[in-house]
């Protein structure tokens, strides 16, 4: 198979990301003309001959090392991030503590925003601690500020921007020339932009992640997650996914590749679709706020339009309190929306949103009801009457 599966070391073009995403990670004429990469299940891998043996040296060596299914994925990511290189990880999760794990050790010091997605603050909180590396949470809106806050044994800035389910922005280029000045290493999740609308590594950041168990795979079908490294801390990265031993099936790899094919025209309309919502919810009277940086009078917008180039379908609204009858009235009244995490999916959901569990560098005050959705790609209207039926539930439950 290494003589039909060269490893594709073509310079990539200046192409655009719609093109890239198409084209990227894989060229159809390497095995056989098969457009798709192949599912390459595999543990043993048998080395040609006894000098390759004794050399430990060959193309590919062992399955939890590298496949050509793996390689397809990553490569097409790693182009799409204009990383040095990319590993994959089995969960979104696992690709934000694989990231922390490669740059972090006993004694360091980790700055984390504080509208970090809740299960990476868990495993700072957690694992950790345990380890040694203490972790302090700044706010989202910290901007150059950060420098206050860097310390002699600081070795890491952690960003997530728009907020996981408050949809703060962050001024990244302004958190990583600080970072870079002090040689501090920063990564980013970067899951709700996806590398199409925002790029981490061309604004300083070194290792950016991916839940691509959300738009990548676009179908509610994997979990898996990708870490892309710049040139300096991708020898880091690829040591540590060695050592934890990760790797992804390779029904799931298939899955995520085959999803990314088409994530620019998802994107596209979970990005319309999202907007029009939007719009339409902000004008409703039962709906005090709503949370998406790519509306105009969002806190938020000014640096969403300086940096990104699109939104995904992701936001969150806030409503008067009301009491829990009609706020299950709502929700039960929706046909279309999902209640259910995850999100990145074909489909709507909405979930109740509570940051007031998981905040302490700046505390979540606000009284009403936070509602997150992911708007789906079904056909607004449909949506709209959607909601307008569970609002009018709403207001039957509350006399
Ligand atoms: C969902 C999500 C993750 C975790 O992804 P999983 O594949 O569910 O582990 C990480 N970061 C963000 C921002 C997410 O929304």
């Amino acid at each position: 198979m290494t003589d039909t599966m060269p490893h594709d070391d073509r310079p990539v073009p200046d192409h655009k990301p719609a093109t890239r995403v198409v084209h990227g990670g894989y060229d159809g004429h390497r095995f056989h003309g098969f457009v798709n990469p192949p599912v390459v299940h595999a543990s043993t891998v048998l080395f040609e001959n006894a000098e390759a043996h004794l050399a430990d040296r060959q193309r590919y060596v062992y399955g939890r090392h590298a496949t050509p299914t793996i390689e397809a994925l990553s490569d097409a990511v790693t182009e799409l991030e204009g990383a040095a290189g990319t590993k994959l990880a089995p969960s979104g999760l696992a690709a934000v503590t694989l990231a922390l794990m490669s740059v972090l050790s006993p004694g360091d010091h980790l700055l984390m925003v504080d509208t970090v997605y809740g299960p990476t603050r868990k495993f700072c909180d957690g694992m950790l601690a345990r380890l040694g590396v203490t972790t302090t949470y700044y706010d989202p809106a910290v901007g150059a500020g950060i420098a206050a806050l860097i310390r002699p044994e600081t070795r890491a800035i952690f960003l997530e921007a728009p907020g996981s389910g408050t949809f703060e922005m962050q001024d990244v280029p302004a958190i990583t020339a600080e970072a870079a000045r002090r040689g501090i290493v920063t990564l980013m999740d970067n899951t709700w932009a996806t590398p199409l609308f925002f790029q981490p590594l061309a604004h300083g950041v070194d290792l950016s992640i991916q839940a691509g168990t959300k738009y990548i795979s676009g179908h509610s079908d994997v979990m898996i997650g990708t870490v892309a490294a710049s040139e300096r801390v991708w020898p880091a990265l690829q040591d540590t996914y060695r050592q934890l031993g990760l790797c992804v099936g390779p029904d799931d790899i298939y899955l995520a590749y085959r999803g990314l094919k088409t994530m620019a025209v998802r994107l596209d309309r979970h990005q319309a679709n999202g907007l029009e919502i939007a719009r339409w919810l902000a004008a409703r009277p039962e709906v005090t706020r709503v949370r998406h940086p790519a509306l105009p009078d969002d806190p938020g917008h000014a640096l969403w339009r300086r940096d990104f180039s699109g939104a995904s379908g992701l936001f969150a609204i806030e409503i008067a309190p009301v009491a829990d009858a009609a706020l299950i009235a709502f929700l039960d009244r929706l046909k279309l929306f999902g209640m259910g995490y995850s999100w990145g999916g074909y489909e709507s959901l909405i979930v109740r949103a509570r940051p007031e569990l998981g905040r302490t560098a700046v505390p979540w005050t606000h009284s009403g009801t936070l509602l997150r959705l992911h708007i789906g790609l079904e056909d607004p209207a449909d949506l709209i009457a959607d909601l307008e039926a569970g609002f009018a539930a709403m207001a039957v439950a509350q006399g």
